[in-house]
């Protein structure tokens, strides 16, 4: 047994339970506090070295307790400062990490889960399936590493925020990883983790609706919904998820998480596809369904994502004047939108895609594995 199993990975629990954990080895909430410090703030990963704790609680830890990152299998860098770590989660399975800097911010894209059970026909990660769920630990050690790494790389400026925004948009359906998406968040927002306003943190969904309603009970962060059809047949087929719980139950959901957002708007994503949403009527009744109860377009936001092909998706990209008109009939009708610039295009930064080669890699690599156990020697 890996003597690592039966302790537990700090980088999973948030205040709370960095709290409990410690009061159950004897210790008072400050100790956990200046803990929780020392992981999050200072990308400490050894006991040894968090000089103001006393020498038996550091050795109390080492016993019961470690902080580790996921072993990096690849990093990307694009030529516009794009970052992509391919991260491994054992089993074969890979999960990623975006690094996206801008101007006013940098956005990490994170991932959590491996693979993911929606499905969806324009994903790549869909396409793959289900493997697991990742534990709090490994969704906030994607930021832990990113955060740290990139502050030891730029060493003149070593306590310097690197990263103001988070998205849980990488792999997997956050909604259906909760009980582990809650703690992660916690420490993101937490002002002696990573102390990121609610704002600053966005939850995308594909629409799991009773699963939205207690993200607004329990930790309220920014909500972009990945909507990319105006009408339930074709989001069925896009969104085989919407079968379940159908656009009409979706946007009272949205409105019901309103009141709970950090801002007065819901994000609503919509990937465009050539030929099967991106056309004039498509967009007329996009805006209907926005506006079902008239009270206007004010409440959301529209990012147009241009669709990043892979491998037998059998999906185009649309052309960008056919973008351009979509925007035009809503724009027109005041609804704000933006249309996502592609990063990191050099590295294929996009949901899924490095993951997908890499486990096509790995089941290769098995497959080869298994016919040389086959040959007899
Ligand atoms: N499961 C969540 C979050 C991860 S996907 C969700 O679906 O919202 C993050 C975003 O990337 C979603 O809006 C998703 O629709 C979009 N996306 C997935 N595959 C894509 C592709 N090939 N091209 C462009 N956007 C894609
Ligand atoms: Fe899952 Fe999101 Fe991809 Fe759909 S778009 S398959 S919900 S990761």
């Amino acid at each position: 047994m890996n003597s690592a199993s039966s302790k537990t990975n700090l980088l999973g629990l948030d205040h709370e339970g960095l709290v409990a954990f410690c009061a159950a080895l004897g210790e008072k909430k400050f100790r956990a506090t200046q803990l929780y410090r020392w992981i999050h703030q200072r990308g400490v990963a050894d006991f040894e070295a968090m000089s103001d704790l006393a020498k038996s609680l550091r050795a109390k830890l080492a016993e019961c307790a470690y902080i580790q990152a996921l072993p990096v299998l690849t990093e990307r860098a694009s030529r516009d400062g794009t970052i992509k770590w391919l991260f491994d989660v054992g089993g074969g399975n890979a999960v990623e990490a975006v690094f996206i800097p801008e101007k006013d911010r940098a956005t990490l894209c994170i991932s959590s889960q491996a693979g993911c059970a929606i499905g969806c026909r324009f994903c790549s990660t869909g396409h793959q399936g289900f493997s697991r769920n990742l534990t709090a630990a490994e969704i906030v050690a994607q930021l832990w590493y990113a955060e740290h790494e990139l502050r030891r790389r730029r060493r003149h400026k070593t306590s310097e925020r690197q990263i103001s925004n988070v998205v849980m948009m990488g792999m997997g359906e956050p909604l259906q990883n909760f009980g582990q998406l809650v703690p992660a968040l916690r420490t993101m927002l937490d002002d002696n983790g990573y102390g990121l306003s609610r704002r600053r943190v966005t939850v995308s969904t594909s629409g799991i609706v009773p699963m939205m309603d207690r993200l607004a009970q329990q930790v309220p962060v920014a909500l972009a919904v990945s909507l990319h059809a105006p009408q339930d047949p074709l989001r069925d087929s896009l969104v085989p998820l919407n079968k379940k719980y159908p656009l009409a139950e979706l946007m009272a959901a949205c409105r019901r998480y309103l009141q709970y957002a950090p801002r007065d708007f819901i994000t609503f994503e919509y990937c465009m596809l050539a030929g099967v949403n991106d056309q004039p009527e498509h967009a007329q009744a996009l805006l209907d369904l926005l506006n079902t109860d008239g009270l206007g377009v004010g409440w959301c936001k529209l990012n147009l994502i241009p669709f990043n092909p892979f491998p037998d998706s059998g999906l185009v990209c649309s052309a960008p004047h056919d973008v351009q008109a979509f925007a035009k009939v809503l724009l027109d009708a005041g609804v704000v939108v933006t249309v996502r610039k592609t990063r990191g295009d050099d590295i294929d930064a996009a949901c899924g895609q490095l993951a997908g080669e890499v486990k096509d890699r790995t089941r290769a690599v098995v497959r080869m594995q298994r016919k040389r156990d086959a040959v007899p020697l």
